[in-house]
């Protein structure tokens, strides 16, 4: 199987040739099409399977589709990506602007340690996807400088290790501030009991990818 396969555009197939990505790895031959389906999903997935992608190419994809029909062209906040630590925020936003980078998409991350102030005026100058620490993310929505209504994809990444450093009651509210009909892709290196309430809870018939 190759991404042809995937119904991805060429601007994407595009920069993953760049990138030196000859086929897809198993994860994301198993995710992206549920998620470009608008599926929940719950996968595990370990780091170095090629699990960001799996992630982030649907999101890109969805997004170029929405822009092509919107002729207003307004950017407006319709992703976000949840991540346990900063480390990993920086990554995904890497991977973002590497994988998009023949879209017009942007995006930017929140996370600690970096200034409110400027976190704030990236958002405000208009962004397609939100990279975020759950801790940094509740802080700016206590502020109300983030509006998260229009969020209607949105990711765990690492979900276990969010649960584990005690983020669940953040994951709630953040969940609870996003669109009432947003998808869900919970990735996460084990399913215990835990990641299980929390899908019962928030994910709507999910699809089960184990790799
Ligand atoms: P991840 O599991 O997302 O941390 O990715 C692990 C590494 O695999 C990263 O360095 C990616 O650039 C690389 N990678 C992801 N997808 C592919 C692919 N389809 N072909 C080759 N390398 C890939």
């Amino acid at each position: 199987k190759t991404f042809n396969n995937i119904k991805l555009c060429s601007e994407i197939l595009k920069a993953l040739e760049e990138e030196g990505y000859e086929k897809p790895t198993e994860v994301q031959e198993k995710v992206i099409p549920v998620l470009l389906k608008n599926s929940d999903v719950i996968a595990t997935a370990q780091s170095g399977t090629g699990k960001t992608a799996a992630f982030v190419l649907p999101i890109l994809q969805k997004l170029f589709e929405t822009q092509d029909n919107d002729s207003t062209n307004k950017r407006v906040l319709r992703s976000l990506i949840l991540v346990p630590t900063r480390e990993l925020a920086k990554q995904i936003e890497k991977s973002i602007s590497h994988y998009g980078r023949y879209l017009d998409i942007k995006q930017t991350i929140v996370v600690g340690g970096l200034s409110h102030k400027e976190q704030i005026r990236k958002i405000n100058a208009g962004i397609d996807v939100l990279v975020a620490t759950p801790g940094r993310l509740i802080d700016h929505i206590k502020t109300k400088s983030v509006n998260l209504s229009s969020i209607n994809n949105i990711v765990l990444d690492e979900a276990d290790t969010m649960l584990e450093m005690g983020f669940l009651k953040d994951i709630e509210l953040i969940f609870s501030q996003c669109a009432k009909t947003r998808h869900i892709g919970m990735f996460s290196a084990t399913i215990n009991q835990n990641i299980k309430k929390l899908a019962k809870e928030f994910l709507h018939k999910p699809v089960v990818i184990e790799v």
